[in-house]
């Protein structure tokens, strides 16, 4: 299985780990729209029964996968930490 690579400088999110890396197993990447409409449960682990949508500028999309550091919410979307 081809080990996922993606670099992220939010540091304040259950998956992030030292060196600016995503220590997330997989993660959803959305409009913003999407983002803030869906619940925590839509996430990577259903991506492949979304449907997808155009975000026109890079600050349209977020990391839907995202969760807060320690906020007892990091099981809803059922990612795991690689490590
Ligand atoms: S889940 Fe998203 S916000 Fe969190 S570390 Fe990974 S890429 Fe960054």
């Amino acid at each position: 299985m081809q080990q996922q690579h993606i670099h992220c400088i939010v540091n304040d999110c259950h998956y992030w780990a030292q060196g600016n890396k995503c220590d997330a197993n997989e993660i959803l990447v959305s409009t913003n729209n999407f983002a803030e409409s869906q619940p925590d449960q839509v996430d990577a682990p259903m991506a492949s029964q979304l449907t997808p949508e155009n975000a026109g500028v890079c600050t349209s999309t977020a990391c839907k996968t995202y969760v807060t550091k320690g906020s007892g919410k990091v099981n809803a979307d059922k990612v795991k930490r690689m490590s």
